[in-house]
Parts: C-alpha cells; sequence; structure tokens
C-alpha cells in the first residue's frame, strides 16, 4: 500500500486517481477511484456515432455482409458484397473479431486472437454507481439502473487458428499473466468446420453468421455475481436478465492495427482494439482517416503499423 501510496506521489501528471485504504469490505484491503472517468452506454452511443456520420455524408447499409475485394493491376478497385461490388480504390477492414478472417483470405496475415468475455445483466439495484473492476467482478451501471457483471480475466477458448496463433500470443500470455485461461471445448471441433478462404460468389462466414458472439459461462457468471454480492449485498437481490458472450480482438501486444497493408495497395486495417475499442474507436478512425487522405497525422501512426509484427520489432506492452 505504501509503495502505491509513493508511486502515486512520483506520478501526479500521470493520474487523477484516488487510493482508498481499507475501503469498507473485507474482501478488499485498498481500492482505487478516478473520478474523472466516464461511462458510456453502447446501445446509446452508436446509433448517435452512425447518426452523426450519415449527417456528414456516410452512407450506411446494413446488415451487408462484405466477402472480399477485387484488384486491377495489384491495387484495390472494388468491394465485393452480397449483394453486389462497389467500386473503391481505397478500402478499410474494420471488421473486429473478423477482421483476421477477412484479411486471411485476401492473404494478408494479420495476427489477431479471438477471446471470450463472458458477460451477464441483471436487475435495477442499488449497487455501485458508474463503472469499475476488482479481482473477482466487474461492473457497469447502466443509464436505467440496470448492472452489466462481468469479470478482468478472459477466456482464450482452443480453436484452430488460435493453436496457429500459440507461438504469436506467448509472450502475450505471459504478460497478461492470470487475466486469461484457456479453453478446450466444443469451440474447437466447430472451428474445424470454418471455412479460411472463398471465392467471391461464395456465400462467407459472415453471412452464415451474422453477428460473432461466444459461449456465456454459466456457472462462471453465477460466481462472479456472488463476489459482487459478498462486497455490495444489494446486488444478491439482482435477477439475472441475459447472459452472453463477446469476442474480443487481441493483438499480440495488445495494441491496435491502425495502418495500410503493404503487400496490397489501397487496402487498410482498422482493427485488434484488444478490449480498448469503444474508447479508443473513434480516435482511432480520426488517424486513420488522416492516413488515408495523406493528411498530417494527429497522433504517430508508426506504433500501430502492422509490420510491426513482422519487420523485427520487439512487442511493446503499452497497458
Ligand atoms: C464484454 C465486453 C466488454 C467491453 N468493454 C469495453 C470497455 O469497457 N471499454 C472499451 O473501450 N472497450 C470495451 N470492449 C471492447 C469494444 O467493444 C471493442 O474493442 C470495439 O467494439 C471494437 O470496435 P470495432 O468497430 O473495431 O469492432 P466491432 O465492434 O466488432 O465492429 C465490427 C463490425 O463489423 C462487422 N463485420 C465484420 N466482418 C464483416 C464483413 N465481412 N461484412 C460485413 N460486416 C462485417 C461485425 O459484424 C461488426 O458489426 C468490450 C468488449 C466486450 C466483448
Amino acid at each position: 500500500m505504501q509503495a502505491m501510496k509513493n508511486w502515486y506521489q512520483t506520478h501526479p501528471h500521470l493520474f487523477h486517481k484516488r487510493l482508498y485504504d481499507r475501503p469498507g469490505c473485507d474482501s478488499y484491503i485498498a481500492a482505487q477511484h478516478q473520478p474523472s472517468d466516464g461511462t458510456g452506454e453502447p446501445a446509446w452511443s452508436v446509433p448517435l456515432i452512425a447518426q452523426a456520420a450519415r449527417a456528414e455524408g456516410v452512407k450506411i447499409v446494413a446488415p451487408v455482409a462484405v466477402r472480399g475485394i477485387e484488384t486491377q493491376g495489384g491495387q484495390v478497385s472494388h468491394v465485393v458484397t452480397e449483394r453486389g461490388a462497389v467500386r473503391a480504390s481505397r478500402v478499410v477492414v474494420a471488421g473486429g473479431a473478423w477482421s483476421r478472417l477477412f484479411a486471411g483470405n485476401l492473404g494478408v496475415s494479420l495476427p489477431q486472437l479471438g477471446i471470450a468475455s463472458p458477460m451477464q445483466r441483471i436487475s435495477a439495484v442499488d449497487g455501485l454507481p458508474g463503472a469499475g473492476a476488482g479481482s473477482d467482478f466487474a461492473w457497469r451501471r447502466h443509464a436505467d439502473g440496470e448492472y452489466s457483471i462481468g469479470i478482468q480475466r478472459h477466456v482464450a477458448p482452443v480453436t484452430l487458428d488460435n493453436f496457429k496463433l500459440l507461438f504469436d500470443f506467448l509472450p502475450s500470455l505471459r504478460h497478461t499473466n492470470d487475466l486469461l485461461t484457456v479453453r478446450f471445448g466444443r469451440d474447437f471441433f466447430e472451428s474445424l468446420r470454418l471455412p479460411t478462404h472463398w471465392r467471391n460468389d461464395e456465400v462467407t462466414p459472415f453471412e452464415q453468421t451474422r453477428m460473432l458472439t461466444a459461449r456465456p459461462l454459466l456457472k462462471e457468471s453465477d460466481q462472479w455475481l456472488a463476489y459482487a454480492a459478498r462486497a455490495v449485498p444489494a446486488f444478491a437481490k439482482a435477477k439475472v436478465l441475459e447472459r452472453w458472450g463477446g469476442v474480443i480482438d487481441a493483438t499480440p501486444d495488445a495494441t491496435p492495427v491502425i495502418s495500410d497493408v503493404p503487400t496490397l495497395p489501397g487496402l487498410f486495417v482498422n482493427t485488434g482494439f484488444s478490449g480498448g475499442g469503444f474508447t479508443l474507436g473513434t480516435g482511432a478512425g480520426h488517424l486513420l482517416a488522416e492516413v488515408i487522405a495523406g493528411e498530417k497525422p494527429s497522433a504517430d501512426p508508426s506504433i500501430y503499423r502492422l509490420a510491426r509484427f513482422t519487420d523485427g520489432s520487439p512487442l511493446v506492452f503499452r497497458h
């Protein structure tokens, strides 16, 4: 605790955090609070972002699966969707956890692991404000008083593709320590049936699975809720309304790829947010737009380049 206090004193410019000794519940010896943090309601903010984009003249058509791209003279010329081709000389792959599969079909290697992040929504109770995480549960209070309850540990299901990425991710597995559990199960056998290559006139996995999700973990979810109730008894009164699993697009250094694709002129990638894309997404989009337009970038794009995984650079973990 003293070491933490000393560290805070020597880094006042980095944090506006408050540290609490004995925060008032037995299972925690200390807590930190960052009052300047905010939370967002994804169900509200995402449609608002789309609305703002439309107001700028962007045309959004959904749901339409993109099957691939076409090239002319080695340069991207069209995006091919399930409803036909669209002429485009610059294309951004921003497919979240699907990006690796899509890029792979184009012959572009994008080391990105699909990590399951199980979640549950519970009824409104008089629990904790805002959002935060302890060692055994994490919470976010919704605008209507309901909560999302999960945990900061994630599950890497063993799939054929995840297996192929094992060596790329070994340093990351060591870095994240016990934050990641590797699990063998049904996902492996299902992954054997997933096509990795297709033609642009064939039905793709993106049409067969419109929304990529992971299996919810029922037993573990019960446990996290019990831990939440142990720390804050009001959570014991909550009813479970929904359980699901999201898929996190993790890169070997937990840093996104916001980059051109040197081997395919006209193709760009904006993906691999490693669990931070709700916060980083708009800034990342802004940065890539500057790069594509040939404007002076507002941040150094080199740390996000795709080539860092192949040019011999050491992996740098930024969080
Ligand atoms: C449980 C959970 C909690 C999280 N909490 C936080 C948090 O607190 N803070 C934070 O910053 N981030 C958080 N994240 C991470 C955040 O949600 C992601 O980083 C972010 O959504 C990534 O945005 P994206 O646009 O890159 O990808 P996505 O949101 O996955 O969007 C990609 C879209 O492209 C579509 N798509 C893919 N391939 C195709 C195709 N071929 N054709 C057509 N459409 C396609 C997909 O269907 C999807 O709609 C959390 C994630 C999970 C799962």
